[in-house]
């Protein structure tokens, strides 16, 4: 088989090695990380700096295709690429990485993002809150994940009192959600879109704790609007590959959070929950093979994360019929820190 790269040493860049592997592709993970849980699984690592060109052309060199399962890669290095393709393109990347971007990108295609402005310094915060009002979420554009670089603002007072980190920020409306879900869906080289069926997705200090299948009933009426808006981002930026649309379900409707050009958290169930997983129909899109059917698999599904100190019942953990263990391989548990998820499937 041919050989895909992978930019990015985590989870992600696991899990697509392993689907990759089953469909008889070999990988090459390029990251910065001398430890990388990707590599353990793939044929080939470059450890290297994202801006090294010299690397990424060598890199390149041995690859068919090359994609990214971290979104917070520096896009100009990546021309070192070529010719080798970049799927999804350096501009999906791009347009994810930077908050403010990717809320403008959306609203322009129709979407709806929370009220938010533009800070860089605190006379800017402070006219940022006069605008939007509280609470809010203070975040950083750039670089931020799993709630990290996020600063929840009460009141005026609160924001008079944060020490702004010197780079580009947004201050966000703390949205009043009743519900959050995720659209995942892959598109592929000749434009077909397939949906996964949305998760209802809760988060517990900014970090994805549990997403259950099928979502309530307030979150599926919202769905096929969150679909559309997904589907014109897919088709506005030419994409190939999973994408991943995050919304909060409000009283009024879907409002979109953020974009992950790639796959995502909220779509790990589909490895035994789907017919065919995210993780699968990603390197069937980037390899322009034709796409695997993404329907629901079971009557019920619940994933849930495993996360910091492992303190968990594993022997009865296995020995439930219903579960699904993934560990990731980590070699250090810390606070917040992604280990492994859980997967319960609930056939009728
Ligand atoms: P990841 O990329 O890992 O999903 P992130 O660091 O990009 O996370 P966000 O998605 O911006 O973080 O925020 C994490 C969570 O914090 C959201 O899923 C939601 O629960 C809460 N949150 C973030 N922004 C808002 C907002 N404007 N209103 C209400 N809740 C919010
Ligand atoms: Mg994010
Ligand atoms: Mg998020």
């Amino acid at each position: 088989g041919e050989t895909i790269g992978i930019l990015g040493g985590g989870q992600l860049g696991r899990m697509l090695a392993m689907a990759a592997a089953q469909i008889g592709y070999r990988c090459h993970v390029y990251a910065p990380e001398r430890d990388s849980i990707a590599a353990e699984v793939c044929a080939a690592f470059t450890c290297a700096p994202w801006d090294d060109a010299a690397s990424l052309r060598r890199f390149a060199q041995d690859c068919a295709v090359v994609t990214y399962e971290f979104e917070n890669v520096p896009v100009a290095p990546l021309a070192a690429l070529a010719p080798t393709p970049l799927l999804p393109s350096g501009r999906a990347l791009e347009t994810a990485q930077d908050r403010l971007v990717e809320k403008r990108f959306v609203a322009d295609l129709g979407g709806r993002p929370a009220a938010h402005a533009r800070v860089d310094t605190a006379d800017d915060l402070a006219a940022a809150i006069t605008a939007v009002g509280t609470p809010g979420i203070l975040k950083t554009r750039r670089d931020g994940y799993d709630g990290k670089g996020q600063w929840r603002i009460a009141s005026s007072a609160d924001a008079a009192a944060l020490r702004l980190p010197g780079t580009p920020l947004i201050y966000e409306q703390l949205v009043p959600f009743v519900a959050e879900f995720s659209v995942i869906l892959v598109r592929g080289m000749d434009g077909d879109i397939r949906f996964w069926d949305s998760a209802e997705n809760v988060h517990a200090g900014g970090i994805l704790a549990r997403s259950t299948l099928p979502a309530s009933p307030l979150v599926l009426a919202q769905v096929p609007e969150a679909r559309e808006l997904a589907r014109k981002v897919a088709d506005a930026l030419g994409y190939v590959g999973v994408l991943t649309l995050e919304f909060f379900a409000c009283e009024d409707g879907p409002v979109f959070n953020e974009m992950a050009p790639r796959v995502h958290n909220s779509g790990h169930w589909s490895i035994e929950g789907a017919i065919t997983s995210q993780f699968e129909n990603h390197i069937r899109a980037i390899c322009g093979l034709p796409l695997g059917d993404t329907s629901l698999a079971a009557a019920r599904v619940e994933m849930r994360n495993v996360i910091g100190d492992m303190a968990e019942d594993w022997p009865a953990i296995l020995s439930d019929p219903a579960n699904r263990l993934h560990l990731y391989g980590k070699a250090a548990a810390r606070p917040g820190r992604k280990m492994g998820h859980v997967t319960r499937i609930t056939v009728a």
